[in-house]
């Protein structure tokens, strides 16, 4: 029974009839990487160069990634998200009267081009040195315009999966167009709550505006899910609702077939899932759209 309680306790998640839901890891470094989990679902490169004031060499980043790629089965990669909660000092952008709805993500490379093309290039350069599969992501992602040059960009670089983040509500309303630019989707619940309810994320008198419980954020991905389900395309969450215990079945029942998260919340959202058949995500989903 024991043998039996550590195979459950790090293999693929699993509802309790068995329908599978990848749990994956959010991770800023190699620091944070855990066994018990089936690859990154959210490596958060900016992370690594947030006190740098001048720009990290294409060899420092070759390095740093694969010695993610090295250590890990799937990692998806996500590009430099700049942003008023994470300023990148190197980039020297300037100061905006309205940071979180400037240029920041993807945004930024419309100002500077060169970081997008070194940073994709040093990717695809670690995944060759690694043998591994180089899955990439943009961050606040508005339009499949952009997705689609996003795309364009990295696989012309060499990147075999492109996948766009799902942040800005404009992207959940048109998930389907979108993937038919990309290979998959993965919900950034924290930016997406902060944009459809115009709540800063930062603010704690908005604490209640944000809960990513509210049927407004909930339609959203089960927007991107549905999509997702139509495309055969993998559609996730790698927000901090996706290490909730208690809204992860909640998501499954929306329909997003991995949910990525920091390393601690693993097993109570694995164990979340385990309690339950997917038709009870399903029907808990429900309810709260209700
Ligand atoms: C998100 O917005 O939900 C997300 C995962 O990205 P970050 O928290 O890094 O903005
Ligand atoms: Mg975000």
């Amino acid at each position: 029974a024991e043998r039996a309680r550590l195979a459950a306790s790090s293999g693929p998640g699993r509802t309790k009839d068995g329908h599978p839901v990848k749990l994956l890891l959010n991770i800023g470094s190699a620091d944070d990487l855990r066994p018990g989990a089936e690859g990154v679902g959210l490596f958060r490169t900016e992370f690594l160069f947030l006190d740098r004031t001048t720009a990290p060499s294409y060899g420092e980043q070759v390095d740093a990634y694969a010695e993610v790629f090295s250590r890990a089965e799937t990692v998806i990669v996500r590009t430099l998200d700049a942003g008023t909660d994470k300023p990148l000092p190197f980039l020297g952008l300037p100061a905006e009267p309205n940071p979180a709805l400037g240029v920041r993500g993807l945004r930024v490379d419309r100002l500077l081009p060169d970081v997008l093309d070194t940073q994709l290039d040093a990717i695809a350069e670690a995944a060759r040195k690694t043998g591994a599969e180089a899955w990439v992501m943009a961050p606040m992602v508005t339009t499949e315009a952009e997705a689609a040059a996003f795309a364009r960009r990295a696989r012309a670089r060499g990147v075999t999966r492109v996948g766009a983040m799902v942040e800005v509500p404009a992207a959940a309303l048109r998930a389907g167009r979108l993937l038919r630019e990309v290979d998959f989707l993965s919900i950034g619940t924290n930016d997406l709550a902060q944009y459809t309810f115009a709540a800063d994320r930062q603010h704690s008198a908005l604490a209640d505006l944000l809960d990513p419980r509210q049927p407004a954020l909930l339609e959203l991905v089960a927007m991107c899910a549905a999509a997702g389900r139509e495309a055969g395309k993998p559609v996730g969450v790698c927000g901090e609702a996706a290490g909730d215990p208690l809204l992860a079945p909640l998501l499954v029942g929306l329909g997003v077939t991995s949910l990525s998260m920091a390393a601690v919340c693993v097993p109570a959202v694995r164990e979340a899932l385990a309690d339950l058949t997917l038709a009870q995500c399903q029907e808990r989903a429900a309810q709260a759209l209700a």
